[in-house]
């Protein structure tokens, strides 16, 4: 947009257009819809169990019965999908409980399908709630500590995807941050018959102090070391496209940046560069603060919640992953 281009004062007076609700709504650029959002539901073993997160007000680990009620919750609210992750009654170093044919989140899954089948069920296929140290991927101890395995670990997710689909879900969603995982599940679906089967994939996460209330959400917290040697630095961008190109060309149908509000300038590039259909994980902290500061009276937090996805919609995302969806969608109708 050139300066020659703009009207100037007094012929172009900026604030005609915004005298009234109905005409800044008529030229309002962005919106927001509760077609845009996803809800991440925290699914354990059990009946009837409505376990807090403490450090995530208004959010739970779900035993089946209980997510069902959630998830018909948020679809009658009308949220269109639900992004699943699973607690497994036990932890081992194959992750065997990510691929079980009755693993948690493969329960889900079905039983979401039957009742709810309208509502897209996404699944997060990563192996850090299933192993016993808590990492993304296999682990190999070494004399100087231990190395998290690439090319070990992608069988281990593609089955994990593989079962994701035969159970029913409608998108997979690899968060890991392995090389090449992206192209495993692909090859991994088609050979299984799910060649219609869309991945989202994690493709631009970063190692990010963010993720804190997450881990005790989904007690995926690493045993030792950290998550530095697969997820991406925080002060990388340019490195941000080249994961997302990888991912594209392996064969993502959407690109994830997570998290959302401290990286708008990396979800920006990735809309602008490649035009995919881009989804912002809202991630858990971001949750955490707003509800924090709205309890204590410091801020409005419908207000803030709106304009923080508003900025992430502005900013290039399509899809909004956030633990606030069926408040949103709500808010929205209101
Ligand atoms: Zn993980």
């Amino acid at each position: 947009m050139s300066l020659h281009s703009v009207g100037q004062f007094p012929v172009y007076r900026a604030r005609r257009l915004r005298q009234s609700r109905a005409l800044r709504a008529m030229v309002r650029e962005t919106r927001l819809n509760p077609a845009q959002l996803v809800l991440p539901l925290f699914v354990r073993p059990g009946r009837h169990v409505r376990h807090p997160i403490s450090s995530m007000p208004g959010v739970f680990q779900l035993s089946l019965d209980e997510m069902l009620r959630e998830a018909r919750t948020a679809h009658g609210a009308g949220v269109p999908a639900v992004l699943l992750f699973g607690i497994p009654e036990k932890k081992d170093a194959q992750a065997s409980g990510a691929y079980a044919r009755n693993g948690i989140v493969q329960q889900a899954v079905r039983l979401l399908k039957k009742e709810l089948p309208e509502l897209l069920v996404i699944t997060d296929v990563c192996l850090c709630e299933y192993m016993i140290h808590g990492h993304c991927g296999v682990v190999k101890q070494t004399k100087t500590g231990a190395t998290i395995l690439n090319d070990p670990t992608l069988k281990l997710l593609a089955r994990t995807a593989g079962s994701h689909a035969e159970a029913g879900a409608d998108i997979v969603a690899p968060s890991d941050m392995m090389d090449g995982r992206v192209r495993a599940i692909r090859e991994q679906l088609d050979s299984l018959g799910f060649s219609e089967t869309p991945i989202m994939s994690y493709a631009a996460k970063f190692a990010s102090a963010f993720y804190g209330p997450f881990r005790e959400a989904a007690e995926s917290a690493p045993k030792f070391g950290d998550r530095r040697s697969y997820q991406m630095d925080a002060a990388n961008a340019s490195e941000a496209l080249r994961e997302v190109a990888l991912d594209i060309q392996e064969g993502a149908d959407i690109v994830m940046v997570k998290p959302a509000l401290a990286y708008l300038d990396i979800l920006y590039r990735v809309k602008h560069e490649f035009g995919y259909p881009t989804a912002a994980y809202s991630v858990s902290a971001e949750y955490s603060m707003i509800k924090a500061a709205g309890a204590k009276g410091w801020i409005d937090e419908k207000a803030v919640t709106l304009e923080s996805l508003l900025a992430m919609r502005r900013a290039g995302a399509d899809i909004l992953i956030t633990y606030s969806a069926i408040d949103v969608a709500r808010w929205l109708r209101e």
